[in-house]
């Protein structure tokens, strides 16, 4: 006897990272490959950055302040709102997951559209929700959609934007607009995981709309444009209630001192952040354009990474490129998101690209 799990359990697949380029460059005989699969950025910490952390290691025999108090103040001054409408976790991904054991029983719904981050139907799986799902209307989110499918037994609404891994945005007043309709028994949880990569200007900031909507809550991480993740920091924007609700399934010194360090210098170096950022959004316009010129239908690209929705040849596609040394996320029958690297990845890219039919 192994004790008895929960049986929602039974059905919970395991989270699928990204496949590694060591692994991929072993099993096609390659010297080398590269990863392209995870939306990681492709630069090393900036100098600030790693002295700052560099700095922590003299403390990591003590525990971290566990509030993270110093770093949620940072975060409070860059977006504007006040400190008690931040909370922090180690990763976005992990805020995700307190939302749902915070928020949905058993039984309950949560909705979101599809295909979208993997991690909002595992999360509804732990807590044995039950998943509305609204289909994407040309890679895009239907927000009206969305809003019609709410009810009352729905605790929790996901709206990923840009979404992951279309790459697609929807504007600020799209997301007003859901809020509007939506119960506010229902938190709505804006992920803007890749929102610093985003140029399409309907888009607009989305902290304001914390004023008006107290079920709002955003999400953000160091882990894409500030490049930071390995190390595990995301936190949340939200009515002061929620931060507190949030913080009762906060682990205990869930974000370590290296990384409360990290985000915190990182923060005080945004102009630098910025240009990084650039140099990835005119690279994703490349490569965009690149694909397109190839014959690929690929969609608005708002995040780091670049989708072709090509959902009868996903793993054909995924195959070629690794025969290649291109390690890219294919998502059987649905399509194959492709991260933007630096600049010689994302020719080595473009070259493999040479050796598939479009
Ligand atoms: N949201 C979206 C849409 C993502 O794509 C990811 C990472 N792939 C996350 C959240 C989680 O990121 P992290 O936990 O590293 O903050």
């Amino acid at each position: 006897m192994t004790g008895r799990p929960r049986p929602a359990l039974d059905v919970l697949p395991a989270y699928r990272p990204g496949r590694s380029a060591e692994q991929v460059a072993a099993e096609q005989g390659l010297a080398e490959a590269v990863k392209l699969a995870s939306n990681e950025l492709p630069f090393a910490p900036l100098p600030s950055v790693a002295g700052a952390i560099a700095a922590g290691i003299e403390r990591v025999h003590l525990y971290a302040d566990t509030r993270a108090t110093s770093l949620r103040r940072d975060i409070a001054e860059h977006h504007g709102v006040d400190e008690d409408c931040v909370t922090v976790s180690n990763g976005s991904v992990t805020i995700l997951q307190q939302l749902a054991l915070s928020y949905v029983d058993a039984g309950e719904k949560i909705a979101m559209c599809w295909p979208s981050f993997e991690a909002y139907p595992l999360f509804a799986m732990l807590v044995d929700a039950e998943q509305t799902r609204i289909p994407l209307v040309d890679e895009r989110f239907d927000l009206d959609a969305l809003a019609r499918s709410i009810d009352e037994s729905t605790k929790l609404a996901f709206v990923t934007n840009p979404n992951n891994p279309t790459g697609t945005c929807v504007p600020t007043t799209a997301i007003r607009s859901l809020l509007e309709h939506v119960p506010s028994t229902c938190p709505v949880v804006l992920d803007e995981a890749y929102a610093e990569f985003v140029t399409d200007p309907s888009v607009e900031d989305s902290a304001p709309l914390l004023d008006d909507f107290a079920n709002l809550v955003i999400t953000r991480t160091f882990s894409k444009a500030h490049g930071l993740a390995g190390l595990r920091v995301g936190y949340a924007l939200a009515h002061p209630e929620v931060v507190e609700t949030l913080d009762k399934t906060y682990v205990p010194f869930a974000v370590n001192e290296l990384a409360q360090r990290a985000a915190s210098a990182s923060l005080d170096a945004t102009d630098e952040m910025h240009e990084r950022v650039a140099i990835v959004v005119a690279e994703r316009d490349r490569v965009a354009r690149a694909l397109r010129d190839r014959g690929w239908p690929v969609p608005d690209a708002q995040g780091n990474f670049v989708w072709l929705p090509v959902p009868d040849r996903a793993t054909t596609v995924g195959e070629a490129l690794e025969r290649v040394g291109v390690v890219a996320r294919a998502f059987g029958g649905v399509g194959v998101r492709i991260t933007i690297g630096d600049r010689p990845m994302n020719d080595r890219l473009l070259a493999a690209f040479d050796t598939i039919e479009a």
